[in-house]
């Protein structure tokens, strides 16, 4: 129930979509790490998913590590120390936010996630390569047909 302290007329912040959310944005934090490019890179990224309440996204094509840990300064779903937050606190907009769904083009959020993708990876990967050695043989060859 509603009391009339808490009722949307007293508390204009209730109809706003921060007033309607659980700090969903106040919830994790998330670091860059780098892009695999070798399939022993996927080494380290095994290594982070199977630690808790950990998940990796990749956004743009650039990776990043998501610890689900809320800040301790999120006071119910409100910042509890709002003038002192930080200035990435400052830059985010609800415009387009975590209560919109997701908005990286891959998530993993355990270790099986994360090895079907790699395997895809690791073969498209070994394709291309392939593909490469054999360019490069048929040009060393017709160097040699050339007397080049
Ligand atoms: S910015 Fe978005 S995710 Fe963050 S509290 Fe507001 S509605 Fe929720
Ligand atoms: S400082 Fe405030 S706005 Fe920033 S993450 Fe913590 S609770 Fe959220």
């Amino acid at each position: 129930m509603t009391t009339l302290a808490e009722s949307p007329m007293t508390n204009p912040f209730a109809n706003t979509k921060c007033g309607g959310c659980t700090a969903l944005c106040c919830s994790y934090f998330a670091l860059e790490i780098d892009t695999p490019d070798e399939p022993e890179d996927f080494e380290n990224l095994r290594w982070y998913i199977i630690h808790e309440d950990v998940q990796i996204f990749v956004d743009d094509g650039d990776w990043y590590l998501q610890i689900n840990r809320k800040c301790s300064w999120l006071d119910g779903n409100k910042c509890g120390n709002y003038e002192n937050r930080p200035q990435i606190c400052r830059d985010y907009s609800d415009t387009l936010c975590d209560l919109d769904g997701p908005q990286s083009d891959h998530t993993f959020r355990n270790i099986e996630e994360l090895e079907a993708y790699r395997d895809t990876w690791v073969a498209e990967f070994e394709e291309k390569k392939r593909k490469k050695a054999k360019k490069a043989r048929k040009k060393n060859g017709k160097r040699r047909k050339h007397g080049r």
